[in-house]
């Protein structure tokens, strides 16, 4: 077929009644705000055909609903288009070797490879070489892997499980590799709970000064109505909390993601204000969007893992969240090239075993104390207003970067606490503050 004839298929193939169809599919195999991201993709797409990334997020949907075929067209269609967008090299070799086409998979990764030296390339080479019984070849390409992205965990542990001893580099103690065994998390068990971890392990003090502001029903009783708070209001509430200068601190999370257009928004504030905040991604949606993972990472902030597909991990049989979480801890330090040591359980369901297991793991349970509620109401001005209500000193402030509420706010909150001398933090740093290193 001629290239010149592919946009118009792909415009028809794109535009096609498959939604229902693909929304069918997607209510069993994976969490249902993926399949949102259809139409908001399918817009992009319709506005520039030629969105690389946006068709490489569309064959991921198209591959996770069982249409292995149509994602192979749209990624083989977006390759022509951008022969260095490494992502498709490994969709369409993992997709063609999923379909049993082994040697057109081999010859997919080699040609990407000739194109770029990428660790994911190789490893997913390694992969299938492995499958294969090349025992030599596939440790090669592992260890390649690990060369080009020392903090890549699927690398080191395909390599130990073929025999092979890989070494770290040196870093630092927050981020060891999940295979230290030895490793405690600086936080018990007891202490974190449901409660967030928090310096000292005890909650902020409540500051009788809100009333001021909140009037008598104080900073825990929400009122159905409310006034939107000015910058200045926000500011005097932030002033108000009197914190010690070295107790200045805040660490904004958010949760859910990452999605096309929210979290673009909120990264964009972020680098504008030289903020860092912590991204819970889900493993779905991480694959689907490798390219803001990377973004996170190169922005300085921190990615954190929220389970492979939002499956409450309390309801997961132990085998089942260990593999959810490994999964996406595994995607996310190959895209950012740092260990992934941070859990936030869906829903925030937890238990002693849920716990357990993330400590086994040399992993940390992460928590919140100041709730957004941005998926409840997407009103800034109500977002706002219950953050303000809640923040202390060293809060971890629980958003949602699937819902465009956060962005709405963001900046003003930022002001208010940038102009009260807060730093905002990731949580490995409060992880740090909290084991009293730094
Ligand atoms: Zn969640």
């Amino acid at each position: 077929m001629k290239r010149k004839f592919l946009p118009v298929l792909l415009i028809i193939f794109v535009l096609s009644p498959v939604y229902s169809a693909l929304a069918a599919s997607f209510e069993e195999n994976s969490p249902p705000d993926l399949m949102k991201d259809y139409n908001v993709l399918r817009e992009k797409i319709r506005q520039n055909p030629r969105d690389v990334p946006a068709l490489n997020s569309m064959g991921i949907l198209y591959a996770r609903s069982g249409r292995i075929e149509d994602a192979i067209k749209l990624w083989q269609y977006a390759l022509e288009l951008d022969r260095s967008y490494v992502h498709l090299y490994n969709n369409l070799g993992s997709a063609l070797k999923q379909l049993g086409r082994r040697s057109d998979a081999r010859l997919i990764f080699q040609t990407g490879l000739a194109i770029s030296n990428s660790y994911w390339i190789h490893y997913n080479l390694g992969l299938l070489e492995k499958e294969e019984g090349n025992i030599v070849a596939a440790s090669k390409c592992f260890k390649k892997a690990l060369q080009l992205n020392p903090g890549f965990q699927s690398a080191a542990t395909r390599l130990s499980e073929l025999g092979y001893n890989p070494t770290y580099p040196p870093i630092n103690r927050v981020q060891r590799p999940m295979s230290v065994g030895s490793y405690k998390p600086p936080v018990s068990i007891d202490e974190i709970d449901l409660k967030p971890m928090y310096p000292g392990g005890d909650w902020p003090e409540k500051n009788t000064s809100y009333k001021s502001v909140y009037g008598k029903s104080g900073r825990n009783n929400f009122a159905r109505t409310f006034n939107p708070l000015s910058q200045a209001s926000c500011t005097q509430i932030i002033a108000d909390l009197k914190a010690p200068a070295k107790d200045r601190y805040i660490a904004l999370t958010f949760d859910d993601g990452p999605h096309s257009t929210y979290t673009p928004e909120i990264l964009e504030i972020l680098r504008k204000n030289q903020a860092r905040a912590t991204f819970f991604v889900i493993g779905t949606r991480a694959e689907a969007y490798p390219d803001l993972i990377a973004q996170m990472a190169r922005q300085g902030h921190a990615v954190g893992n929220h389970t492979w597909n939002h499956k409450s991990l309390a309801k997961s049989s132990t085998a089942e969240a260990i593999d959810s979480l490994k999964r996406t801890s595994e995607l996310i330090s190959g895209l950012t090239g740092k260990p992934c040591m941070i859990v936030r359980p869906p829903f925030g369901h937890t238990s002693q075993r849920v716990k357990k297991l993330i400590h086994e793991q040399g992993w940390h349970e992460v928590m919140w104390d100041s709730d957004s509620r941005d998926w409840e109401n997407k009103n800034p001005d109500r977002i706002l207003y219950r953050v303000m209500k809640t923040i202390a000193p060293g809060s971890i402030v629980l958003f949602h970067d699937i819902h465009p509420g956060a962005a709405g706010m963001l900046q003003t909150l930022i002001n208010a606490c940038k102009s009260n001398g807060y730093r905002f933090i990731t949580i490995p740093e409060l992880i740090e503050i909290a084991a009293g290193t730094s």
